[in-house]
């Protein structure tokens, strides 16, 4: 079982809530970039502020969870799904994550076991005065 510091989601989490996520998209954008999308029901009614990011789970370090935060790029209602795209820079859990990331993935298709994502308030634009678009959720992506 998971140490998972964030399983309830309170403090900087609070708002945010858990969604059910896939992988839709995982391509190539550059040689040194690489573009996810990722679906998820709730996110044909979801909207973000400029510089809004996504938390992944995208590993973990015996039983912690090791997360890495992804801007939105783009969000497509009508799809339901994000666009994340991601610096390829040589190596880390986050870049191993996107590299393997394909679709039609859940988190039960990887060895990882549980991982998640995080849909985080938009920190960037409330400390600048901003009201964030929404409260933002954090994603489950386990079926
Ligand atoms: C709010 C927020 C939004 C972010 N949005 C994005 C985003 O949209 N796209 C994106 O690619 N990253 C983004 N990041 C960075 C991302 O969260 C990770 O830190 C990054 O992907 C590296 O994670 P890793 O696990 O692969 O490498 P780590 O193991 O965390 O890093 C290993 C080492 O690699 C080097 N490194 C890491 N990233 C880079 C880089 N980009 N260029 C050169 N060297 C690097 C550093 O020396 C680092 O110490 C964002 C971070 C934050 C806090």
């Amino acid at each position: 079982m998971l140490d998972d510091p964030f399983a309830v989601l309170a403090g900087p989490l609070a708002g945010t809530s858990r969604l059910p996520l896939e992988v839709v998209g995982a391509e190539p954008l550059t040689p040194h970039m690489r573009r996810l999308q990722l679906t998820a029901p709730q996110l044909a009614s979801f909207s973000y502020a400029p510089g809004q990011d996504l938390m992944l789970l995208v590993g973990v370090d015996g039983n912690r969870p090791v997360r890495r935060r992804y801007t939105i790029r783009a969000l497509d209602r009508a799809s339901s799904a994000v666009t994340l795209d991601i610096v390829l820079h040589g190596d880390g859990p986050g870049e191993r994550w996107v590299r393997a990331a394909r679709q039609g993935d859940k988190t039960a298709q990887h060895n990882l076991g549980v991982y998640y994502a995080t849909l985080e308030a938009a920190e960037r634009a409330s400390a600048a005065g901003e009201a964030p678009a929404q409260a933002a959720g954090e994603a489950e992506v386990n079926p």
